[in-house]
């Protein structure tokens, strides 16, 4: 029988994939409104109170803001965020939705003043949506082509001052014009345990599931740092807790149900042990290159970029070197191995 959650079947998907997924729907609820509530990200969120209120007390709009970083760290709940704080609308896309430059143009000249365009995925954008976006941020305008052929003619639109929130996986695919025009770049980066922990009791506390500190450290601990893992993972757990306890999450029922599940004790999913074990069993501990590595476990070079490697490098299992990935001594010892002196060296360097 099919696995469900509340009326719709799951998808056939691991927990630990970051990014948005049939099971997350209903996220909008948990996501924080204000700055105030927005729980990490310490360096990103004083430097963007600084720029909200300085935009606020000028009466005009935020400059343009860049957000990078992994899937499920928040870059959309920081837009509509922004919003909120400068009690503005926000208008929500994304950069494949984006076909054609009349698509971005319509969306532009029906902006109010001060709005937001959220353009999520934006390093997907096309380049022909994209040189529209070059004169709308700088000098809010656009040009439009009315007609075809030898009668095309182009004609300047003046656009109300408006702020573009661009959020991208992969700041590197960015095309330098792009990137250069945003005034705000914002890196957002993993979540650590204490952080994890407080966004979990704050989401069990919305949803009104009983959960012990126990609970919420242990799961925390084991949601590779994104707080829409964290979420989900509270999600599954409950039903474990449900079913096979009181209703209460403790820390022994979010082991069990999260072991159940195929996390390890320290949130790595069976893709990252394949990887680490890969590289040690077919490479000697690294260096590899990342499509090698891909290939041999089956998955996209770009999510292994995005979603793995970043977590691997947080938890010390693996090290970027010019050469090629290489595990660390860590890693070894998490699977059960002894390290060769070499990878000890590694490890140290
Ligand atoms: P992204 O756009 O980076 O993929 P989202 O903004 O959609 O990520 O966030 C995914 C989920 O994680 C949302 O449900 C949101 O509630 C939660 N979340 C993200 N960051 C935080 C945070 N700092 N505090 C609390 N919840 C968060």
């Amino acid at each position: 029988m099919a696995i469900t959650y509340g009326e719709k079947p799951l998808k056939d998907e691991p927990i630990t994939v970051s990014a948005y997924t049939a099971e997350d729907e209903g996220e909008a609820s948990l996501r924080p409104k204000l700055l105030a509530e927005f729980t990490g990200q310490a360096k990103a969120k004083e430097n963007l109170a600084v720029y909200i209120q300085a935009a606020r007390q000028r009466g005009e709009p935020l400059d343009h803001v860049l957000l990078h970083g992994p899937p499920g760290l928040g870059k959309t709940t920081l837009a509509q965020l922004i919003a909120n704080e400068m009690g503005v609308n926000v208008r929500k896309t994304s950069g494949p939705a984006i076909e054609k430059p009349r698509d971005l143009a319509a969306l532009l000249t029906n902006l109010n003043e001060n709005d937001i365009l959220f353009v999520d995925e934006i390093h997907r954008m096309n380049r022909q949506v994209e040189e529209i976006l070059y004169p709308a941020m700088e000098d809010c305008e656009i040009d439009i082509i009315i007609g075809q052929g030898p009668s095309a003619n182009s004609i300047r639109l003046e656009l109300k001052r408006f702020t573009l929130i661009g959020a991208t996986t992969r700041s590197g695919q960015l095309s330098a014009p792009l990137r250069d025009r945003f005034g705000v770049i914002l890196k957002l980066e993993l979540y650590d345990v204490p952080e994890l922990t407080y966004i979990i009791e704050r989401s069990a506390n919305i949803l009104a599931i009983p959960i012990e500190p126990g609970g919420s450290a242990e799961i925390a601990k084991r949601s590779r740092g994104t707080p829409r893992i964290a979420n989900r993972m509270l999600r599954r757990v409950r039903d474990f807790a449900q079913v096979l306890g009181d209703g209460v999450i403790t820390a022994a029922i979010a082991d069990l149900a999260l072991t159940k599940l195929d996390i390890d004790e320290l949130g790595l999913d069976n893709i990252d042990r394949r990887l680490l074990q890969n590289i040690i069993t077919n490479y000697g501990g690294g260096p590899v290159g990342l499509d090698t590595l891909a290939a041999t476990v089956n998955e996209e070079t770009v999510t292994i970029e995005d979603v793995y490697e970043p977590f691997l490098m947080q938890q010390g299992f693996l090290k970027r070197t010019p050469r090629g990935r290489s595990v660390t001594a860590k890693a070894y010892t998490h699977l059960g191995l002894i390290a060769p002196e070499r990878n000890e060296q590694i490890a140290m360097e």
